[in-house]
């Protein structure tokens, strides 16, 4: 862990300790999650509705606190909302299952008083029995209209319910492979998506090139500026790597400060070019904090850039570029680099036994 990690979460776990004992509340780990993730500002809704209770009460109560976990917190875990979606797709699978059932054994039964009525009906010519027949045929197929009425007005509500279920699906999966702060994918979007665009340059021959940006300095501008103001230059930063990269590539949050793109059937010298526009893009901004109109001046990334050659693993593909990145810090900074510039060193692959 990064030494400023360090310091940052030592400092939000100490104030929520802190407001565990102003409140006088227990320090289990939700309660202890709910102030934490208060010292750390990163849920805004739930730090306006602590401070909404506290400015109305001047305190909190445990009971507040609980309503505004189920309210806030609790629906943002996603293995509750998977497990919540599930229940419901079963529950509906089974009302499903349980009306095509029913409906199953109503029409054998339809079935069999057909076969009975057409038995009684050959063996009698009485004007009297053969009018009851029809009669008793004719109440028992409109019960089995109303039944089959009855099993298509559910099955379409199952499919409208069944729609919306997948929706949610949906977007869970959709936020399960974001990054919150940026809304670019997350790292375990990036890995499984490097995966399959190694396996399809493989398959099909065509280039594959991988960049990695890592902010310069950035350590020296959240000491300045604050941790929440360099949250916002992320999210800048963010934004000048999506819209300097087409449709086919793949931006992600790499790590804390450091982005990659995975640029599918690009070449090096193409990836050069993007990996140019996103640096010039981002030393373009000016840097204004929005709540002061303060300039903070502005900020430059490094990108190592790397192709992918048949029989790559992923890591070597990674550490090509991050071995290019470190390249332009030791030259200066605000550079990219890719693997064929001579002064990028060989990486020392290790071969064979340890
Ligand atoms: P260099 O030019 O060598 O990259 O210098 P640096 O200071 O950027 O060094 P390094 O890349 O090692 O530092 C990473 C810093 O990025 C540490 C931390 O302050 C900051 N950082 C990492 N993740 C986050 C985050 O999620 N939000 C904010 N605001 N800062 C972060
Ligand atoms: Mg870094
Ligand atoms: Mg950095």
């Amino acid at each position: 862990m990064e030494n400023s990690d360090f310091k940052r979460t030592y400092i939000y776990g100490e104030s929520a300790l802190g407001n565990l004992k102003k409140n006088q509340m227990p320090a289990y780990p939700r309660n202890y999650e709910i102030w934490y993730t208060y010292a750390a500002g990163f849920n805004r809704g739930l730090n306006k509705a602590i401070n909404d209770v506290l400015r109305t009460n001047g305190t909190i109560t445990l009971a507040q606190l609980d309503t505004i976990y189920e309210e806030i917190l609790s629906p943002n875990r996603l293995s509750d909302r998977v497990d919540e979606v599930g229940v419901k797709i079963s529950s509906e699978l089974r009302t499903i299952v349980n009306e095509v059932e029913q409906y199953v054994s109503s029409t054998s039964n339809y079935g069999n008083s057909l076969l009975g009525a057409s038995q009684d009906l050959s063996k009698t010519e009485d004007r009297q029995v053969i009018r009851e027949i029809v009669s008793q045929l004719i109440s028992e197929t409109r019960e089995a209209e109303e039944k089959n009425r009855s099993l298509n007005d559910q099955l379409a509500a199952s499919q409208a319910q069944v729609m919306e279920l997948r929706e949610s699906l949906d977007t869970i999966r959709y936020e399960s492979l974001t990054d919150d702060l940026t809304t670019l994918a997350n790292r375990k979007h990036f890995d499984r998506t490097l995966e399959h665009a190694m396996q399809d340059a493989n398959e099909t021959g065509e280039p594959l090139t991988l960049l990695i940006t890592d902010i310069d300095h950035f350590k020296q501008f959240n000491d300045t500026f604050g941790h929440q103001t360099g949250d916002q230059v992320l999210r800048l930063v963010a934004v000048a790597v999506k819209q300097n990269v087409k449709g086919q590539d793949i931006p992600c949050r790499y790590g804390g400060e450091e982005f990659a793109v995975i640029l599918p059937r690009t070449n090096l010298r193409q990836a050069v070019a993007v990996a140019e526009n996103i640096r010039k893009a981002v030393m373009a901004k000016e840097l204004i904090k929005r709540s002061t109109g303060e300039n903070l001046g502005r900020i430059t990334i490094s990108i190592g850039c790397s192709v992918f050659t048949p029989g790559d693993h992923a890591q070597d593909l990674i550490e090509r570029a991050d071995q290019c990145m470190y390249t332009a810090k030791r030259q200066g900074r605000n550079l990219v680099k890719c693997e064929t510039d001579p002064d990028v060193p060989e990486l020392l692959t290790e071969t064979g036994a340890a």
